[in-house]
């Protein structure tokens, strides 16, 4: 990116959301692409790694609390280790990259560079387990991992390494990784709704799209402001698969041996993705005040008569928010307009604005200003502190009820091959129709259009009618099936 480069974002989101996604991820300062040579991978500048630091502190007072503990292992796996559960091989063979050489010395074994940690987590865990008392065993890792697609990159969306947490449990009984597998789902979903402002849908991945050796993959989808699914987040049911591989065997109350029931759950800065695509505009990045590294910006309005008391006013009203907690920032800078200051905080997507100038001291009030639609009220200085936690909840429920608007008009219902392929191809979003459960009739939908089963709800979320039948072969339906294009 060259220095002389205009501030604003020039791209349309509408018009072109690919282009613009990747002005305002690079001219908000949230990251930068990798040099030439390393496509795929992406620099994550500080405001970007504060957004996942927040994303990364929410969800892990969630696992806290609800019985996970961190740990760490290697960013290697042993090839011999990868090949212990078959479908984790076939899963991920073509997307592996490994290392063959320590220094000048070829390895006797080559080394996977983890593309997820079940075969190097699940031999821990086999030894720590010995009876039903040890159980359940839960651990979460944040770390990176490595996919090697060949695919154009997009930051936080598709990268070769990314960024996540993956934990791993396990259980004496099928029913209690079940419930285990639905708390992280729950919690992902309300890390969406609670922190990022975005409505997901949830469910489970039809079987021929679960994760490698998976009994079960439940998942999270976002829809994004071009029509197009985001998974989320997912979290598996892997049933005794790994256990059985990796030996995870605990000595049950009558001392008999029995498998584990193990599950898997990961989140990756994919979140961040949906974050800064679901909310942000023309003008660039918008964020909830959940998030924000900065939730208020002060811009003072002064003229040369005027600065002193302007200046001194809006320091006192940034102390006062400072002392409450708030992130507040005071853009003093006498080189920049305040036009130009509007500018560039509104690219940074700080969701409320401050003007201070000489009325707003004469009357002791402050002009506040909400990003996504710049509204613009009045405040009594007396009270800022707590008045402007009014402000944060209202913009947040502003972002929330766009998204979910978005969400809500883009569930349609289609009962054929013709009216599914003709409604995604004009609209994009969901398509939910009954579903006989067989891969072919997801096929004949993929390849004309490459939209795709994304999610089954849970029968409890959405129940399908007995007669129903599925749209696409006539035979009899099984689950109801969101298609979507997606990421
Ligand atoms: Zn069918």
């Amino acid at each position: 990116m060259s220095k002389n480069q205009e501030l604003g974002i020039t791209e349309s989101k509408e018009h072109n959301t690919g282009e613009w996604y990747a002005e305002v991820v690079q001219k908000a300062g949230l990251a930068n692409y990798a040099p030439e040579g390393m496509s795929g991978f992406i620099i994550t500048r500080p405001r970007g790694y504060a957004l996942w630091e927040s994303i990364q502190q929410n969800l892990d007072a969630k696992f806290k609390k609800t019985g996970v503990q961190n740990a760490y292992f290697p960013l290697f796996i042993p090839e011999s280790y990868l090949e212990r559960e078959k479908d984790i091989v076939e899963g991920f063979d073509p997307e592996v990259a490994w290392v063959t050489h320590g220094g000048h010395d070829e390895l006797e074994e080559r080394l996977a560079v983890r593309p997820t940690s079940e075969s190097i987590i699940a031999p821990y865990m086999a030894q720590w387990v010995r009876s039903h008392r040890d159980l359940p065993l839960r651990v979460n890792q944040w770390a990176s991992v490595v996919r090697w697609e060949a695919t154009d990159t997009k930051p936080f969306f598709r990268t070769k390494e990314f960024l996540w947490q993956e934990g791993h449990t396990a259980h004496e009984t099928h029913d209690d990784a079940w419930e285990e597998t639905i708390t992280r789902l729950d919690q992902y979903q309300s890390m969406y709704e609670d922190l990022l402002a975005i409505p997901v849908l949830r469910g489970q991945k039809p079987d021929h799209d679960k994760f490698p050796g998976a009994h079960t993959t439940t998942t999270v989808e976002a829809l994004m402001p071009d029509g197009k699914s985001v998974q989320a987040g997912t979290s598996h049911h892997l049933g005794t698969s790994f256990a059985e591989a990796f030996d995870i065997t605990y000595s049950d109350e009558d001392d008999e041996i029995q498998a584990a029931h193990t599950t898997s759950w990961g989140l990756s800065w994919r979140s961040l993705g949906a974050l800064i695509m679901t909310h942000s505009d023309d003008q660039g990045l918008v964020l909830p005040p959940t998030i924000a590294p900065e939730q208020v910006v002060i811009v003072p309005i002064w003229q040369e008569d005027t600065q002193e008391e302007v200046l001194s006013y809006a320091e006192g009203v940034k102390k006062e928010l400072e002392d409450a907690g708030i992130r507040v920032e005071l853009d003093a800078r006498e080189q920049h307009n305040p036009g130009f200051k509007f500018n560039e905080w509104e690219l940074k997507g700080v969701p409320v604005r401050f003007e201070i100038g000489p009325y707003e001291v004469a009357d002791e009030e402050i002009t506040v200003v909400h990003r996504p639609d710049g509204e613009s009220t009045k405040e009594d200085r007396d009270g800022i502190a707590e008045a402007v936690i009014d402000h944060f909840d209202e913009v947040y429920a502003k972002l929330y009820a766009t998204a979910e608007e978005n969400l809500a008009e883009n569930v349609r219902e289609a009962d054929s091959r013709e009216e599914i392929l003709g409604t995604i191809g004009q609209h994009g979003g969901y398509v939910k129709t009954p579903w006989c459960g067989d891969e072919s009739c997801e096929d004949v939908i993929k390849e004309p259009l490459s939209a795709e089963i994304v999610m089954c709800p849970f029968d409890d979320d959405e129940a399908l009618d007995d007669d129903a039948v599925c749209s696409i072969c006539g035979e009899q339906a099984t689950q109801t099936a969101y298609f979507a294009k997606n990421y």
